[in-house]
């Protein structure tokens, strides 16, 4: 089996699906692995030390993508790269099968076997596997500390012999994965940490952190969409929420916002004016760029100043911290391929709740079922 590992076209994308420490177990295997030239160097991986782990390295990417067995990514490759694979191949990673199913349309015609990292079922067997945690909980480290790069003050109380500077004030929003690690990196750096999210679970989790929650009445709705993740809300709770929101940020230095719902865009919870009213040299990260955003002035991957307030919209910090990053994403992949390489062989066993759940096409045709009706409904709109 020849596994492939390629060097990341996207705009921006720093990072890389497998480092050289991943590659012990696959060549024990007796799993070829052949490398881009340059696939990780952005994440301090060198060729050499590819090289050194066992690998080969070229610089003939169309060789890579029509000879490989398997190709681990971290984004969908272009269709012009789809068209070389070989059938019966088998890419992983974050292929985005929701948001853009079509654009995965020549791989699937092709016959290759496209799993999602996006996918894989948030259940105990799989946490191992599970990249979404992972690249939150980067992004959410990552979008504190760019903020306390920017906001002109200090994060921790500091009482100095020149006078007492006050502690920062960080208000997060949307407690999940990457939520609760902004929390944590903020209360670290000694910042006072506030934090608000639909699910009542998540305050027992933020406090634990130091942090207060704060809670909203929502009347008793349910805010559990299953899988610990939050349910869409109507526009009447979203709207309690955002009062709140507005009330915290004017006494914020700082906000993360992080709240998502899966397969939505998401939700709008700062108003322009909470923005307004925050106080001039206080900074936003709006995590949730990448899907909208969370504030209604967000304009994803553009970084703005609106009277005095910093607005940031990052499209992708995991990128931003990528030697860490690729090397948690690598152990997330590794972990999955033990799912469908043994022994050095190629197995791909459906019947497996993780494999199926991930599985966006085998064998020419969708197998996630929503996968499967966005693709029927963007066939009948071409
Ligand atoms: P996510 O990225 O979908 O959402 C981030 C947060 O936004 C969530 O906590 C959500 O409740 C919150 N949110 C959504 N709408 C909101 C609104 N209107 N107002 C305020 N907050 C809102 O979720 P995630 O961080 O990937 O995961 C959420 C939770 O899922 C985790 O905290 C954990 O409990 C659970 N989880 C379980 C597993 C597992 O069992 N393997 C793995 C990962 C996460």
């Amino acid at each position: 089996m020849l596994l492939g590992i390629l060097k990341e076209t996207a705009p921006g994308e720093t990072r890389v699906a497998l480092v050289p420490e991943s590659l012990k177990n696959l060549l024990a295997q007796g799993i070829e692995v052949v490398v881009e030239s340059g696939a990780g160097r952005a994440a301090g991986a060198l060729d050499e030390a590819y090289e050194a782990a066992g690998a080969s390295v070229t610089g003939d990417r169309p060789a890579i993508l029509s000879e490989a067995d398997v190709l681990p990514v971290v984004n969908a490759l272009s269709p012009s790269d789809q068209a070389l694979l070989k059938s019966g191949s088998v890419v992983i990673g974050f292929l985005r099968p929701l948001e853009t199913p079509a654009s995965l349309a020549t791989a699937i015609a092709l016959h290759v076997t496209l799993f999602s990292m996006e996918l894989v079922p948030r259940i105990s067997r799989a946490q191992s596997m599970d990249a979404l945690s992972s690249m939150a909980t980067v992004a959410g480290y990552k979008a504190v500390i760019n903020a306390a790069g920017v906001l002109p003050r200090l994060f921790p109380l500091l009482m100095t012999a020149a006078g007492t500077i006050p502690p920062a004030r960080v208000f997060v929003i949307g407690a999940g994965v990457a939520g609760l690690q902004a929390i944590a990196t903020a209360r670290r750096l000694g910042a006072v940490v506030e934090a608000y999210d639909v699910r009542a679970a998540a305050g027992e989790q933020v406090r634990s952190l130091g942090a207060k929650f704060l809670d909203v009445d929502l009347g008793g709705i349910n805010t559990e969409g299953g899988g610990g993740y939050a349910a869409e809300l109507s526009e009447e709770a979203l709207d309690r929420g955002r009062d709140l929101i507005a009330r915290t940020a004017a006494r914020s230095d700082v906000i993360i916002t992080t709240a998502q719902v899966p397969g939505r865009p998401a939700p709008r919870l700062i108003r322009s004016e909470a923005v307004r009213a925050m106080r001039p040299g206080s900074v936003l990260v709006d995590v949730a760029a990448p899907a909208g955003g969370n504030c209604e002035l967000t304009i994803p991957g553009v970084m703005q100043t609106l009277g005095g307030v910093t607005l940031m919209a990052p499209l992708n910090l995991p990128a931003e911290c990528p030697a860490d990053a690729s090397a948690l994403y690598a152990r997330n992949v590794l972990n999955f391929l033990g799912l469908i390489a043994k022994q050095g062989q190629l197995t791909i066993d459906l019947t497996d709740e993780v494999l199926a759940g991930a599985c966006v096409a085998h064998k020419g045709a969708p197998v996630n079922p929503r996968v499967a009706k966005l693709l029927e409904v963007s066939q009948s709109v071409n």
